[in-house]
């Protein structure tokens, strides 16, 4: 099977561009690594396949972005974040939540219910932008679609699918974004926004076999001029490290460690990867504070 990709290009002269992302792999290794329900997968799946087209814009390479949803509803929110190379980490706030009557496991707006989404820049030399706007309908892609044009002021239409099947396992995954550049006729924009209109859930047609670039030529820019500039691979991968987790506890200072001197076993919340500290080695992070 062939790695997740991002796809970045044009379309009509460089007056629209776009983003396309195939996200199957890397939402399957996020749903299994924590365990999520139906609807979390639903919504860390959309989440994930957002930011990795939004990285599209860092150029550092240790930049990072973070889409970040927070709500009332059950589903509480998550956080999704791509770094530049490609690598995906995030988690669900409530990654278990499962309802009784089926349906309501795939319906994402009304589990999150009211709240905001928010979009973090970490771009190391340039400062850190974040905006932040309502939730229109809990289903990602409008969402986004609402705070671009909120936030940012850029007409963009937000695409995304994802398909599951009984056994936890995700068929499709993937979606595309389009922005609309100040100089771009309305009449392309009129007709990109009708093929989008006349286009087949993205996650079936990836299901049926479609690339990306199918789906791309046949449907959404169907009778347009478009190209494909910058095609990336990208997986799930945590920045964890055994060192991070010593950094952090060191930070607590000399008592909080002593109080845990019997050891603990801190979880990252990205990857699940639990990390041990027994008993010597809380004592040799008390010397080390000591001996500063
Ligand atoms: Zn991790």
């Amino acid at each position: 099977m062939n790695s997740d990709i991002i796809l970045r290009g044009t379309a009509n002269n460089d007056s629209f561009r776009f983003s396309a992302v195939i996200s199957t792999k890397t939402v399957q290794k996020m749903r299994d690594l924590h365990d999520l329900s139906p609807i979390a997968t639903i919504l860390m799946g959309r989440m994930l396949s957002a930011v990795a087209m939004l990285s599209w814009e860092l150029k550092h390479p240790d930049a990072e972005i973070t889409l970040r949803v927070d709500s009332k509803g059950d589903l509480s929110g998550g956080v999704a974040i791509c770094s530049s190379k490609g690598y995906l980490r995030g988690y669900a706030s409530n990654p278990k939540l499962f309802y009784e009557s089926s349906a309501e496991n795939f319906m994402l707006g009304k589990a999150l219910g009211k709240g905001t989404i928010s979009l973090l820049r970490n771009d190391v030399n340039t400062k850190t932008y974040t905006g932040t706007c309502e939730l229109v309908s809990g289903e990602i892609g409008e969402d986004l679609a609402y705070y671009f044009l909120q936030s940012e002021q850029i007409p963009s239409a937000v695409n995304l699918g994802i398909l599951l099947d009984k056994d936890a396992i995700i068929r499709a995954a993937g979606g595309f974004i389009i922005q609309q550049l100040p100089f771009a006729d309305t009449e392309i924009a009129n007709k990109i926004y009708q093929n989008i209109q006349n286009t087949p859930n993205i996650s079936d047609l990836m299901d049926m076999g479609l690339s990306m670039q199918d789906i791309l030529s046949r449907f959404v820019f169907k009778d347009i001029q478009w190209q494909i500039n910058e095609t990336k691979e990208i997986s799930f991968k945590c920045s964890c490290t055994r060192e991070r987790f010593v950094s952090a506890l060191m930070l607590l200072g000399k008592q909080e460690l002593q109080s845990m001197q019997d050891g603990i076993k801190p979880v990252c919340n990205y990857c699940n990867t639990e990390y041990h500290f027994n008993h010597d080695d809380m004592q040799t992070l008390i010397k080390q504070i000591e001996d500063k």
